[in-house]
């Protein structure tokens, strides 16, 4: 019979594309989400529990019903801005609901929890590539609110034995390359998809935030990972819960950065068509630059990204986006 795994979030981003590789391995998926921010039509590989992390209510009847053996844990508000202006909607909705999960798991017997965590609990890393070992200082509200639940996790795994993997994800881009799910944020404030819409709308053009950091080309580093080599990861992370593997925290990046203008460059590479675009002030809290160190992950999980070329990634947002023109005239 084959085991359940509880995903909140599952009509999110990232949620979406990790209830895909979890089906496609067997798993029963139960997505868990209350569509605050997430999309229907993101549901489609298992059943859905219409639910808030702040109800005991809610939860209680979903682990009643479906006795999850994992939970997969992506709800969460995910905008540094918005955390900044409003940190109390980040530490009640990231960390009390987080708290509330974490009861229900205890109160019904779960065991083990995949969290989604962020290179953003690091803050401006000490040194590159970042391994899981740097201090954790995050610069933000929303940094801080996932720093938080790591240590959350902890305490409840000496309380009630619950045993968690944190996955510290880098930049998550790209799309299933089936073009069904894909990068949909509203508002949307990510460099890829805004590059896309530079491409394919007339109107828009993409301000670069800072091009005087001291990198390479002036403008900052990141490591962009592909969505699906994220969901690989959580699956591999299951599977080492699942082998009784301690709790532990890894980081999900390539080792490899990009720039914000080699990211601007490629889209161009790839789609063919110019993305207009001008060089605006810094975005505050921008790290000049954040890559991985990836081993740990290849080394505990055997975990290793295939799909994260920046061109892989920018083709295949760019096929979601092209699809999702596509879907919007054919309704
Ligand atoms: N960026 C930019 N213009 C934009 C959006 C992002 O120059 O309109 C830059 C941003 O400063 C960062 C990189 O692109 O260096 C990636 O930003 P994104 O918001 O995609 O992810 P983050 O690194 O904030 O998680």
């Amino acid at each position: 019979m084959s085991k359940t795994v509880l995903v909140t979030g599952g009509a999110g981003y990232v949620g979406s594309h990790c209830c895909k590789a979890f089906s496609e391995a067997g798993w029963r998926v139960v997505v868990f989400d209350n569509f605050s921010r997430g999309w229907r039509d993101f549901v489609q590989f298992g059943e859905v529990v219409e639910g808030d992390l702040l109800s005991p209510e809610d939860l209680d009847a979903a682990f009643e019903t479906y006795k999850p053996d994992a939970v997969a844990h992506f709800a969460a508000f995910a905008y540094v801005g918005e955390s900044v202006e409003q940190p109390g909607l980040y530490y009640e909705n990231n960390v009390m609901g987080t708290v509330r999960l974490l009861d229900a798991m205890a109160k019904a017997g779960t065991k083990q929890i995949i969290f989604s965590s962020t290179c953003a609990t690091y803050g401006v890393p000490e040194k590159m590539p970042m391994t899981e070992d740097l201090p954790q200082r995050p610069i933000n509200p929303y940094g801080m609110s996932k720093l938080f639940v790591e240590k959350v996790l902890d305490d409840y795994e000496v309380a009630h034995g619950i045993r968690s993997v944190k996955l510290r994800y880098f930049n998550a881009a790209g799309a299933s390359p089936d073009g069904e799910i894909g990068e949909r944020h509203e508002p949307e404030t990510h460099l890829i998809p805004l590059c896309i819409e530079g491409v394919l709308n007339d109107t828009f053009k993409l301000t670069i935030f800072g091009d005087d950091f001291d990198t390479r080309d002036g403008t900052c580093i990141r490591d962009y990972i592909h969505v699906m080599d994220l969901a690989d990861a959580h699956l591999k992370a299951l599977d080492y819960l699942e082998a009784g593997g301690a709790s532990d925290a890894f980081n999900l990046g390539t080792g490899t950065g990009t720039s914000v203008m080699e990211i601007v460059e490629a889209v161009e590479r790839v789609t063919g068509k110019p993305v207009p675009r001008s060089v605006g002030p810094r975005r505050p809290g921008d790290p000049p630059a954040l890559v991985a160190s990836a081993e740990k992950a290849a080394q505990v999980l055997g975990w290793t990204p295939v799909q994260s070329g920046v061109d892989r990634v920018i083709e295949t947002a760019y096929g979601w986006h092209l699809k999702e023109i596509e879907r919007k005239t054919a309704r």
